[in-house]
């Protein structure tokens, strides 16, 4: 029998838990790492570590750890009524007064909110609402649906097929064949090069081409994150999402806008949508909306499409789409408070104030010799690690360079994620100081600065 609480803790993990996006025997090798506690930027591991969390978690700690108002507010509301189902016209204050604020912040085209447990259970509401709209049109053969590659819309059964990443499909037989994919607005891998009016002219015209190909009565929406973040934080040029807007208007194609990642604050303002001024048809929101603090994720749609599913289901027929845990009073209560603190608790604010200290804090790595791309979007960004900078020869995945630097992270006390091709993510919660910009990227250099010195790195360079 294992000696400590922690082997105890590694071995139950290793023969039970079954861990997201994780190669099982690779995971059971290394072994879990417990965290055990978090305040502000930082967490705890079960051995007592103190670790700069540079990612928010998965991208969803927004507010930071150990805020205390939440977890009042959580739990005012477990006392006082822990569930309310939403089923049979029940509902609960909190859960209608979310609703009712999300719809006050929003693009102004999405009136109408369904709330799910995150975000691919809200990306696959959002598939199920636009097969049902369509249906309910009387244009049963509009069931296309088109995506970028390299996009992450979750891994629910449809949304796993919009997903644009390998790994998602394989095994799984995704896509099906109404999911089409068009290549990601890269701009640092872009094969029309590194200027933003033609990678955005480049994307709009894939997006013709595949409806084209299609045809477009038989296309119903466009999915696609403002930033693709899963994808490895890919950050399209300025105008890109309008022009792609402007374009699925004008096809006569919903827009359904992912904002998962991007919500709440992570790119500046409370929505990424906002500062191009789309109106989405339907948009997706999990992760900064409770910030981690409890799982809930929503989908908001138009008028249009709410109005025609209500009309096709008539007065008595309903609309076959639920979970026990939509709506959860306590995630909603959750919800209510993080909302507060984004904007009366000067979260937002705090976020915009140091994001130029985040951007030159990682343009500034470009000068390290492993970085060959660095770009943001408020606070979530990125390095992309080369092996040349010239060519922009990326490492032999057998190198497993990834692995390397989240281990080196580790080493230094810091917590981001390396993604298979060298691209390190980072999302800082909103709540981080100059001070804690100073020491990430204190850490982070001294990451990258081991991670040169391994011989299979340098001989690879
Ligand atoms: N859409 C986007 C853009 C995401 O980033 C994610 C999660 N990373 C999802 C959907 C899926 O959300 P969840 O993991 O909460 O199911």
């Amino acid at each position: 029998m294992p000696s400590t609480n922690r082997d105890q803790l590694v071995a139950l993990d290793r023969q039970h838990l079954i861990h997201p996006v994780t190669n099982f025997r690779a995971h059971e090798k290394r072994g879990v790492t417990v965290l055990d506690s978090g305040k502000g930027a930082f967490l705890r591991d079960i051995d007592g570590n103190e670790l700069l969390d540079a990612f928010s978690g998965l991208w969803c700690v927004n507010t930071g750890y150990g805020q205390e108002s939440i977890v009042r507010a959580a739990t005012e509301q477990m006392a006082r009524l822990p569930y309310a189902t939403g089923y049979f016209s029940y509902g609960s204050e909190p859960a209608i007064r979310l609703a009712a604020q999300l719809v006050e912040l929003a693009p102004k085209s999405l009136r109408h909110v369904y709330f799910t447990q995150g975000g691919s259970d809200a990306v696959d509401a959002a598939i199920r609402y636009v097969v049902y709209y369509y249906n309910a049109l009387g244009k049963p053969q509009k069931k296309h649906f088109i995506s970028l590659q390299r996009g992450y819309h979750g891994s629910s059964a449809a949304g796993a097929g919009l997903t644009g990443l390998p790994v998602f499909h394989r095994n799984f037989d995704l896509p099906t064949l109404q999911q089409h994919h068009i290549p990601s607005p890269y701009p640092y891998r872009n094969p029309v090069g590194q200027d933003d009016a033609a990678i955005i002219a480049a994307s709009v015209q894939a997006l013709r081409d595949k409806v084209a190909e299609l045809g477009a009565e038989n296309v119903a929406a466009f999915f696609c994150e403002p930033i693709q973040g899963s994808g490895g934080v890919i950050v399209p040029p300025v105008g890109w999402l309008k022009a792609i807007a402007d374009t699925c208007r004008e096809l006569g194609i919903l827009l359904a806008v992912d904002e998962v990642i991007t919500g709440f604050g992570r790119t500046g303002p409370l929505f990424a949508c906002e500062a191009e001024g789309v109106e989405p048809d339907l948009m997706t929101m999990a992760k900064g909306l409770t910030a981690g603090y409890a799982p809930m994720g929503a989908v908001m749609m138009s008028s249009a499409i709410y109005d025609a599913i209500s009309e096709a289901a008539g007065p008595d027929i309903a609309v076959g789409h639920g979970q026990t845990y939509s709506a959860h009073p306590v995630a909603a209560a959750i919800g209510l408070e993080v909302l507060r603190l984004y904007h009366e608790g000067g979260l937002l604010a705090n976020g915009i104030a140091v994001t130029p200290r985040f951007t030159a804090g990682l343009q500034e790595l470009l000068a390290h010799p492993l970085v060959g791309d660095a770009r943001n979007r408020g606070l979530v960004g990125a390095l992309e690690l080369v092996a040349d900078k010239k060519s922009k020869r990326q490492f032999d995945p057998a190198l497993r360079v990834n692995e390397a630097v989240a281990e080196a992270a580790y080493r230094n006390r810091l917590v981001f994620r390396a993604f298979n091709d060298s691209i390190l993510g980072f999302a800082p919660a909103l709540c981080y100081t100059e001070e804690e910009f100073d020491l990430l990227f204190m850490r982070l250099k001294r990451t990258l600065d081991e991670v040169l010195e391994l011989p299979a790195v340098r001989a690879a360079m």
